[in-house]
Order: structure tokens, then C-alpha cells, then sequence
């Protein structure tokens, strides 16, 4: 089963039962705005004496990188046409909104029903609704519980144990998967951000490449560690977070000082891993406005160092346009990437993918990553 029949037999539930009590936020010509489900945006909601309805889209504190994250769900009584506007105030639009009537199959609002103002602080959209709910968002709403339902059928089946290795601020359930025997650990985790679902689509196909039957796959999981992270901030996520866990800090910005229990705990059970191994590889998967890949320079000190050289050629051959590579290293730095190759002198990357990048252009990086590693460690 695959996210997407994982994120249907959830949504089912949710989308059969319109009884299930939602709170609306507005209404306007006989359409109800909510927002009271997970991952619903920040949202507070008025209505223009011409019906329009107005969203405004608020962070979660500030100052905050850009990623403007907005959810909500409309239904309504009958079909009907609904001009909707979101208003970013002194943020710019980024996430082209998408549309599902069933909570897993996803379709972006046509380009032309969509008007981004001048100075992007304003994105209107003309949506012709049928009647019953429909839902909107930045991005693809992936739940914690449609990613480790995705988990217990891809990764589990091939001998991973999911482990709680702590909690989150909200108390929910920090979990990861791991197996392996061998003295060579590779790590990769996503969605520490929680609207950058297209880096999550690129590592559910790496993972979905290594959990395969194929001679290479199974030679990589019989000689290797293998530690995988798919939801490490549950309650940004949860709670439709443009980038911050509950404790109001951006984890990614947390590897130095680890003040928060996320990372904490991360970093905890990634030592527990590394410990008397060598850690090969260390992919944080994440998106932005282009595709990109943030790596420790060439002379780094680490041990497999010379498996970026190889990578990019991969990539380069498996891409178009080819990714463009940014190599830096600071001491002082805050991200996972500088922690990896600081504590576990491995070569950290972020692999940072277009925000709107296709399911197969972010499918084939995460692939052309895995079947680099199978390459790579079989030299
Ligand atoms: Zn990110």
C-alpha cells in the first residue's frame, strides 16, 4: 500500500461522515469555511457583502521563514460557485493551492482561477465547488498517521522495528524505523519542516527503493544500519505550522543547542546509532523554491566524503535541468546537515526539493539517491 491508499482509507472516515461535528470559521452562500481537522491553517475568516471570503494566513509566531501554509475545508450545501481570498499580510503567496474531494487524491486549482496579486500578498482563487466537502490546502495534507500507516506497510514488512524514541511537545509519538546488523549506518529523515511534502516525496521513494526486492536493494539492507525519520515535528504538522515545532523554534535551527524535545531525542537515538559505526550517509530531505542540494565541501573531513562526487554525477544524468550543489560548512551552524559531518564526520546533505516539483521529478531524485548508495557502498 502506498501513501496515497494509506491517506484514502483514512480520508474515507472522514470525508463518508460529514455528521462528524466541524466547527465552521465563516459562511457564505451556503458554504461553511472550517479548519478544525489535522494539518488545517491558521485561519480567522470574513465575508465581502459580495460572498467573497476572505482567509487571512497567519504564522505561528515570528519572525518566521516565509512558508506560508494554509488548509481549509468548505462544504457545500449545493453546487456553487465561491471566490475565496487568502491574505498573507506582509508574506508573499508561495504554495500553488491544491484541491482533493476525498483527502488523498490531490489536483492543483487550475492556473487560470488563481490571481496572485502584484506584491504577492494576496491569492484569490474562483473555485466551482459540487456540493459536500472539498478541501484546499498549500500542499498535499500528509498526516503523521497516513505516514506511519505508509511506514507499517513499506518499511516494517522488511524486519524494521518502529521505535518511540520520545515524545513531542504535545506528547505525541516521536517514531522512526530501523534494522540492520552491519557496521556501517546510513540516516535519512524528512518533514521537519511540516509543509515540505515534496521532500517527502522524494524520501518515500528512497526509502520505497531500498525496502524493494531487488538483488541491489536487498544487498544494501543485509550489509547495512539503517535509521529512518519520516515525521520528526508531528505537532507542527498537526497543527498546520508554517515551519515551528510547539516550542516555538524551527528544528532545523535546534542541532546546535538542542533545546527542544524533538531534537533531543533525535539527536539521542542517532548517537545510540552511530555508536561504534560508521555513519556513511546522512540525508535530511527537504523543500524550497528550487531544487537544490546543500552539501559539506569536498575536503570535509569524513571517511565517504567521495560519495558526493558520485552522487551529483548520478543526479546529473537522472535530472533536468541538473541540480545545482551549494558546499558550505560553519562550525557555528544550527541544521542537521553541519551536525552530521561535525559529530559524525558524515557527510551531511540537505536535499531541498522544488516546492512544486512533480511526484516523478521528486520520485526520481529520491530513486537516483538510493540506487547511488547501492553503487556507492558496493565499490
Ligand atoms: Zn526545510
Amino acid at each position: 500500500m502506498n501513501l496515497k491508499s494509506a491517506l484514502l482509507a483514512l480520508a474515507a472516515a472522514a470525508v463518508a461522515t460529514p455528521a462528524l461535528a466541524q466547527t465552521p470559521i465563516c459562511e457564505s452562500q451556503g458554504v461553511t469555511v472550517s479548519v478544525d481537522f489535522p494539518s488545517g491553517g491558521r485561519h480567522t475568516c470574513r465575508v465581502a457583502e459580495t460572498g467573497e471570503v476572505t482567509l487571512a494566513v497567519t504564522p505561528e509566531g515570528t519572525p518566521i521563514n516565509g512558508s506560508p501554509w494554509y488548509a481549509f475545508r468548505l462544504d457545500a450545501a449545493a453546487a456553487t460557485e465561491l471566490r475565496v481570498t487568502l491574505d498573507y499580510g506582509e508574506y508573499e503567496h508561495r504554495y500553488s493551492p491544491k484541491l482533493t474531494r476525498d483527502g488523498a487524491t490531490w489536483r492543483s486549482v487550475p492556473r487560470r482561477d488563481v490571481i496572485v496579486a502584484d506584491d504577492e500578498r494576496r491569492a484569490s482563487m474562483n473555485l466551482r465547488l459540487e456540493p459536500g466537502a472539498t478541501f484546499i490546502a498549500a500542499q498535499p495534507i500528509e498526516t503523521p498517521t497516513a505516514v506511519h500507516a505508509w511506514a507499517q506497510q513499506v518499511i516494517v514488512p522488511r524486519g524494521f522495528e518502529a521505535v518511540e524514541y520520545g515524545r513531542s511537545i504535545d506528547d505525541r509519538p516521536l517514531i522512526a524505523y530501523r534494522a540492520g546488523t552491519g557496521t556501517d549506518l546510513v540516516v535519512a529523515m524528512t518533514r521537519q519542516h511540516p509543509p515540505e511534502t515534496s521532500g517527502a516525496v522524494a524520501f518515500r521513494n528512497f526509502v520505497e527503493t531500498i525496502m524493494a526486492d531487488t538483488p541491489q536493494a536487498n544487498a544494501f539492507r543485509a550489509r547495512h544500519r539503517i535509521l529512518l525519520v519520516p515525521m520528526p515535528n508531528p505537532d507542527g504538522v498537526m497543527r498546520g505550522h508554517w515551519r515551528w515545532n510547539n516550542g516555538g523554534l524551527d528544528l532545523n535551527r535546534d542541532w546546535r543547542d538542542f533545546s527542544q524535545p524533538e531534537t533531543r531525542a533525535l539527536r539521542d537515538l542517532i548517537q545510540s546509532e552511530a555508536q561504534n559505526r560508521r555513519t556513511v550517509a546522512f540525508f535530511d530531505f527537504h523543500s524550497t523554491r528550487r531544487n537544490v542540494i546543500y552539501a559539506p565541501p569536498l575536503d570535509a573531513d569524513s571517511p565517504t566524503i567521495d560519495l558526493l562526487p558520485l552522487l551529483r554525477q548520478r543526479l546529473d544524468a537522472a535530472v533536468n535541468p541538473p541540480l545545482p550543489w551549494t558546499f558550505s560548512h560553519s562550525e557555528t551552524g544550527q541544521t542537521s546537515k553541519r551536525w552530521a559531518l561535525s559529530e559524525l564526520r558524515a557527510p551531511g546533505l540537505t536535499v531541498e526539493l522544488d516546492d512544486e516539483a512533480t511526484v516523478a521529478t521528486a520520485g526520481r531524485i529520491g530513486r537516483t539517491v538510493a540506487e547511488t548508495m547501492f553503487e556507492y557502498t558496493s565499490r
